[in-house]
Parts: C-alpha cells; sequence; structure tokens
C-alpha cells in the first residue's frame, strides 16, 4: 500500500506520521496510507487496539453479515444527524466523504436512495447494537491543505555532516570583499567586517569542532540608515557563497503564545530556503532585520511580548541550540509537523537603523568629553556626520537591548548613509546597475541608451529628498523611463536616446537621433 509514493519521494525526504507528528527519524518506520498518509506503526498499533478493545465485537458481526451492516454513504452527501437518529449533535461532524456506520444498516440494501426519514424505524434497532462511528475518507486528505502526512523534510546525513563549503571553497576575506565591491557601492568598513566575519564563520563550520580550542559564532549586528544596502549585502553575500539564506523581519516576532510569529518561524524560513534540507539549512545564514524594533519598551506596564521577550527567546538560537521548528508554518500548532535544527552553525546577521541612537551616543561623548583636564566644549560632536560609527555595546544597551543580547552579537559595525555621489555611482557602477538594466532592454531593440552626468546627479538629488536612501532611486528611474520604453519601440528608425537634465526636471524632451 502506498508503494508508489515512497518511490515519488526518492527516499530522501523524510515523512511524518499523521498522528503523533513525529519525523521517521524519531517515530521509526511508517505505515503507509493511500493520499501519501503516514502512520508510525505505534500509532497503528495503539490505534488498532483501542478498535480491537471497544468495537472489537461489532466490527467482528459486520465481517460475518456485511451486506447488513454497511452502506457507504455518497460522498459530498451530507447526512443530517437528527433526521437519523433523533440526536442532534453527536460531536462529529458529518460531511464530504464521512461514513456513518450508525447511520446505515438492516436496510433493504437494494434502496439505496432512500430518504434519512424513511430509515427511522430500522434505524433504533441498529442503534442498540452499534456505537457511533466515523470513518473519515483517508483519499480526501490528499489535497493539498497542510496536512501533517505531507510535510516533507530531508533526511540528515548518517555520520559526519557534510559542509556545505569545504575549507580549501571558501574564498579568503580579499576575495569576498573584492566580490561584494562589484556589487555594493561604498561600505567599505562593513565589506571588511563581513568578509572576515563570513570567512572564520565557515572555517569554523567546516573544521567542526573537533579540536579542542572552539572558534566562537561570529554573529553580526548591522547599524545603518535605511536603504543603505543592509539587506542588499547579505542577499548579495549569500548568492555569492551559495549557501541558503532566510531575511525576516523582527517586527513580526512576538513570544510563543501571542498573535505573531513565533521565534522559531525564522529558522523554519531558513528551513524552507534549504528546501527542507535540514542538514544545508543549519549551515545557512539569517538575517533579522529591524531589530531595533524589538527594543525593550520603556515605561511599559504590561508584559512586553514584541519587545525584550522577544530578544530573551532569542538568545538560545543566537548562541546554539537544538531548536523545535515548525515546518513550513510560522507558530506551532496541533496540525503542524516540527524537525529539530541545530543553530550552533546558522550565521544570524541582525540589522536595524536605530532612530535615536545618535543622541545616545552624543550624549556619552559629551559627557566624557566635559569633565577633567582634557574637557573640550560641549556639543562639539553635535554636528559629527559619523557619529554612528562611534557606537558601543554601551550605548545600543542604553537603546533598550539587554545585554545577553547584545553579547550575542560579537560584531557590531555601522554602515554610511548614502551622499548623492554614492547614489550617483549605484545607478550606473555595479554589476547589475538600473541603468545598465534599462541600457540592455533597449539594446534589444538595437537602441543606444545615454544619460548625462548632470541628469544622473538630479536624479540623485530627488532620490535624497526622499530620505530613503538608495531604494528612491528605481522608483524615480521607472517614472521616468516608463514612456521613453513605451515611445520608442514605436518607431524603427531611432537610433540612439539621451536623457537630459532637462527631461529629467520635465522642462524637456529627451535627445533622440535617428539611426545614419
Ligand atoms: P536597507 O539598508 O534598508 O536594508 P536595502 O539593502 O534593502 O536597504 O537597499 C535597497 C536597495 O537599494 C537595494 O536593493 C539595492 O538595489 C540598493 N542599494 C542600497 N545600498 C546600495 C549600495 N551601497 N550599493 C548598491 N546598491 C545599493
Amino acid at each position: 500500500m502506498g508503494d508508489n509514493v515512497n518511490k515519488n519521494d526518492g527516499g530522501e525526504y523524510e515523512e511524518f506520521c499523521m498522528m503523533c507528528r513525529r519525523p521517521e527519524s524519531l517515530a521509526g518506520k511508517m505505515l503507509h496510507l493511500p493520499g501519501n498518509i503516514h502512520v508510525c506503526s505505534h500509532c497503528m498499533d495503539s490505534m488498532t487496539k483501542l478498535i480491537d478493545e471497544n468495537y472489537g465485537d461489532i466490527l467482528n458481526g459486520a465481517m460475518t453479515n456485511p451486506s447488513a451492516f454497511m452502506r457507504i454513504t455518497p460522498m459530498n452527501q451530507t447526512v443530517d444527524p437528527s433526521a437519523v437518529d433523533g440526536t442532534a449533535d453527536d460531536g462529529i461532524v458529518k460531511g464530504a466523504g464521512v461514513t456513518d456506520l450508525a447511520a446505515t444498516e438492516v436496510e433493504d440494501p437494494e434502496s439505496p436512495t432512500e430518504t434519512p426519514d424513511q430509515e427511522a424505524a430500522p434505524q433504533d434497532t441498529v442503534k442498540k447494537a452499534i456505537p457511533r462511528f466515523s470513518f473519515i475518507n483517508l483519499a480526501d486528505m490528499s489535497g493539498d491543505f497542510g496536512f501533517p502526512g505531507r510535510a516533507k523534510v530531508k533526511k540528515r546525513s548518517k555520520g559526519e555532516r557534510k559542509p556545505l563549503l569545504a575549507l580549501e571553497d571558501i574564498p579568503a576575506p580579499h576575495k569576498i570583499k573584492a566580490m561584494l565591491d562589484e556589487y555594493v557601492v561604498g561600505q567599505e568598513h562593513a565589506k571588511k567586517v563581513m568578509s572576515v566575519a563570513v570567512y572564520n564563520h565557515y572555517k569554523r563550520v567546516a573544521t567542526g569542532t573537533t579540536d579542542n580550542i572552539e572558534i566562537e559564532k561570529s554573529n553580526m549586528l548591522m547599524i545603518g540608515p535605511t536603504g543603505c544596502g543592509k539587506t542588499y549585502l547579505v542577499k548579495t553575500l549569500a548568492r555569492l557563497l551559495d549557501v541558503p539564506l532566510a531575511i525576516t523581519d523582527a517586527t513580526s516576532l512576538t513570544e510563543a503564545g501571542y498573535i505573531g510569529d513565533d521565534i522559531e518561524s525564522v529558522v523554519s524560513k531558513l528551513l524552507t530556503a534549504a528546501g527542507n534540507d535540514v542538514d544545508k539549512a543549519e549551515q545557512g545564514i539569517i538575517f533579522i532585520d529591524e531589530i531595533d524594533k524589538i527594543a525593550k519598551k520603556k515605561e511599559t506596564h504590561s508584559r512586553d511580548v514584541s519587545g525584550e521577550s522577544v530578544q530573551q527567546g532569542m538568545l538560545k538560537l543566537l548562541e546554539g541550540a537544538d531548536i523545535e521548528v515548525p515546518i513550513g508554518a510560522s507558530s506551532k500548532n496541533a496540525m503542524v509537523p516540527t524537525t529539530t535544527i541545530n543553530t550552533s552553525n546558522i550565521l544570524f546577521i541582525c540589522g536595524g537603523a536605530f532612530p535615536g541612537l545618535e543622541e545616545i551616543i552624543e550624549d556619552r561623548i559629551n559627557k566624557q568629553t566635559s569633565i577633567g583636564f582634557n574637557a573640550e566644549l560641549k556639543g562639539k560632536f553635535n554636528k559629527d556626520k559619523n557619529i554612528l560609527s562611534k557606537v558601543t555595546t554601551e550605548d545600543i544597551r542604553k537603546y533598550g537591548m539587554i545585554p545577553e543580547f547584545v553579547g550575542r552579537l560579537p560584531m557590531i559595525y555601522t554602515l554610511e548613509g548614502l551622499d548623492k555621489d554614492m547614489l550617483v555611482q549605484i545607478l550606473k557602477e555595479p554589476k547589475n546597475a538600473i541603468l545598465k538594466q534599462y541600457q540592455k532592454l533597449l539594446e534589444l531593440d538595437e537602441v543606444k541608451l545615454c544619460f548625462d552626468e548632470d541628469a544622473l546627479e538630479t536624479i540623485a538629488e530627488k532620490a535624497m529628498e526622499r530620505e530613503t536612501g538608495a531604494r528612491a532611486l528605481r522608483s524615480i528611474i521607472d517614472e521616468f523611463m516608463l514612456d521613453i520604453m513605451y515611445e520608442i519601440p514605436k518607431d524603427d528608425n531611432i537610433g540612439c536616446v539621451t536623457i537630459t537634465k532637462a527631461y529629467i526636471e520635465g522642462k524637456g524632451a529627451p535627445l533622440i537621433e535617428l539611426r545614419a
């Protein structure tokens, strides 16, 4: 039974018992039922024992006289329980595909379409003999509605786990940085710190803990204004190293039991990103954005379920522990299967804008410099553009992060806000720069697209006004490129289009040159 189902799975994925939701690795061999449903032998034993103890006699009777006993309610036909036996509610919902043995029997088998009313008389006799007992049509479960039996998780490899990146395959820090340089403009310090941290992390994963010197985890905390490339850096890094990456938002997390996502859901996202391969997921990267939003709430009298409690809950995740995670869901519940993932080799990168952190740093520096012989004028640092880079763990604690949490993120670094020149560079320099993308699109129509330097500067100025970092560039360019992308393919004679400053400012048209 169900052999074909197993063949489809290729034997690589774990099966889950539909009764106890344990994976095959814990529950042992599974019995396979139609509709890709699996039951472990322990649950199957208990189920048969239960049926045998309670209904054994009746079922034995049914076996000797099945025609008098069984009549299957047609699928999709609802049987009204009150009409059948006068009991309005027996706690069993009989809908599509539910076969009610109690509502059957001692009927003339030749008239199966009789209405329930007609059955009323013989029903009484039957009721005495047979308890209410319903079967669920298992074939109906084959639809894709998150039934536990359908969850697939790739089996753990036996013995020693193969590292995703072998020691000799890990690129040296300068190579990692060079790869990042191709995509990310500026942020030199951040790129350097990340390259070293990632290099060390994967060295640690590759060598394992066989040595008596255990290398500590290099989890990171990135601080930088919105749109300066935090997420982009992590995404690029994961893509270049070809490791699974999960990006989540700390704002959606709450303490278990409250509305919102459980903390473990961040790991379950990584499992999904790794194609439900536990071995791969255990060596991936998790990026938690908006981490400043889980800072301790000040002056709160109620339980801080989305702030301090989330930080507390994340401690063991960051440190490295066996975590029971729901598969393909954001919180654990009775219908969701779970699996165990060890987080000691998962690299956690937290990022946040930390608005208001500048004032905390300023306060600290001003306090230090206005005391003693070396006292400087108060307020000297008020106008410092790079004040954020002077951040210390003490400042982050003051901001509302608990010491245990900050302690588990040993690499703390900042990203600079993007200025006009950097925005212009972002427009044209990265490997997949927005301008290059548009140029490529028009190239397919054999049209050359050029941009005047002052046009690019105007775009950068407009983007700065929006205060959303480089994120604004795309929307500005998309706005004014719409007409060009619409009009150009109309005319085959156009050979070159130049975007001018006047066009960006809405005071003129782009320069169009016809083919020679
Ligand atoms: P945040 O810092 O808020 O996470 P993102 O990383 O999501 O910002 O940046 C938004 C977009 O801006 C990215 O998809 C990327 O295209 C662009 N971008 C931001 N910073 C840079 C940068 N330094 N170099 C190149 N592109 C960047």
